[in-house]
C-alpha cells in the first residue's frame, strides 16, 4: 500500500500510529496522522506553520479533546480510521496533480485538509491553513526549497515572515478590539467526549454542560496562548468576536495598518 510513499511519509505513518497508541486510541484518527507528519517533517512544518510553537499547541489541543485512555502496546497493528484511509486517498490524488510520481508528507497534509470534517482539518484551518493556502505553499515550496526565510521576533522566538504575512491578508479583514480572554462554559458529547461550542443545546440529553470547559485559546499568528492563570501578558489580547491574537502580534503586525487608530 505504501510503495509510492517517500520514506518522510512512511515514517509519518508509522508516527501516526505510534501517537494513536500513546493516546491509547483503538484507530489511527487524522489528528494521529497530523501529528506524525509534524514529527516527521520539520522543513514540512516550518513551511505551513510559524513556529515550533505551533506544534507544541497542536499536541495540547489534541490532549485537551481526547479523552486519555490506557497507552495500547506499539506492536499491535493499530487500523486506520475510515476518515484517515480517506486521506491517504487523497494524498494520491494531490500527488497525480502536481505531477508528483511519489506521495510525500505535504500530499498527505493536503489530504488531511480534504478531509474537511475531520479534527486534522479544524487544527490546520483554525490557525489559518486552508486547502488552498496549502497547494499554494506546497508548489512555492517546490521552487524555493533552500531560500533564505525572514525571521520576526514574537515572544522572543522566531516566526517565518512570509508566513505572518500569508496570516494577515486573512486577518485584516476583521476588526479588532482589545478584551480579556475569559474561560467559555462549552457542552461535551457524551457518546463521544468531544468538545462543543454551541452551548444553546445545553438541555439537549446528548450533551453535557461544563462550566468553564475551555480554558485557553491561541493566537492565530504566533500561537501564544491566551488564558486567565498565567498572568497579564496572557490575560490580555485582541479579538474579532471569534478569533483572538496576543497583544504582541496585535501592537506588531495589526495596529499600525487600522485606520481607525491613525
Ligand atoms: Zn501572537
Amino acid at each position: 500500500m505504501f510503495e509510492r510513499y517517500t520514506e518522510k511519509a512512511r515514517r509519518g505513518i508509522f508516527f501516526a500510529r505510534y501517537e494513536a497508541s500513546q493516546f491509547g486510541s483503538p484507530h489511527i484518527e487524522t489528528e494521529h496522522v497530523l501529528l506524525g507528519l509534524l514529527r516527521e517533517d520539520p522543513a514540512l512544518t516550518s513551511v505551513v506553520l510559524p513556529s515550533a510553537r505551533s506544534i507544541a499547541a497542536i499536541r495540547k489541543e489534541i490532549e485537551e479533546r481526547t479523552s486519555l485512555r490506557e497507552k495500547i502496546s506499539t506492536s499491535v497493528d493499530l487500523p486506520l480510521t475510515n476518515e484517515s484511509k480517506r486521506v491517504l486517498a487523497y494524498a494520491a490524488e494531490e500527488a497525480e496533480r502536481f505531477g508528483h510520481k511519489h506521495i510525500g508528507s505535504e500530499h498527505l497534509l493536503l489530504g488531511l485538509l480534504r478531509e474537511k470534517g475531520s479534527f486534522a482539518a479544524h487544527l490546520l484551518n483554525s490557525r489559518g491553513l486552508s486547502l488552498e493556502r496549502a497547494r499554494e505553499l506546497v508548489s512555492k515550496r517546490q521552487n524555493t526549497t533552500d531560500r533564505a526565510h525572514d525571521i520576526v521576533e514574537i515572544h522572543g522566538e522566531g516566526l517565518d515572515l512570509s508566513y505572518v504575512q500569508a496570516q494577515l491578508v486573512e486577518l485584516e479583514k476583521f476588526a479588532w478590539r482589545k478584551r480579556q480572554w475569559k474561560v467559555l462554559d462549552t457542552l461535551v458529547e457524551i457518546k463521544s467526549g468531544r468538545i462543543f461550542f454551541d452551548v444553546t443545546l445545553k438541555d439537549d440529553p446528548g450533551f453535557k454542560f461544563v462550566v468553564g470547559g475551555w480554558r485557553s485559546e491561541f493566537c492565530s499568528v504566533c500561537h501564544w496562548e491566551l488564558n486567565t492563570h498565567g498572568g497579564p501578558e496572557h490575560a490580555d489580547g485582541y479579538t474579532n468576536g471569534r478569533e483572538w491574537l496576543c497583544t504582541e502580534c496585535y501592537e506588531k503586525f495589526l495596529s499600525p495598518r487600522d485606520p481607525g487608530n491613525a
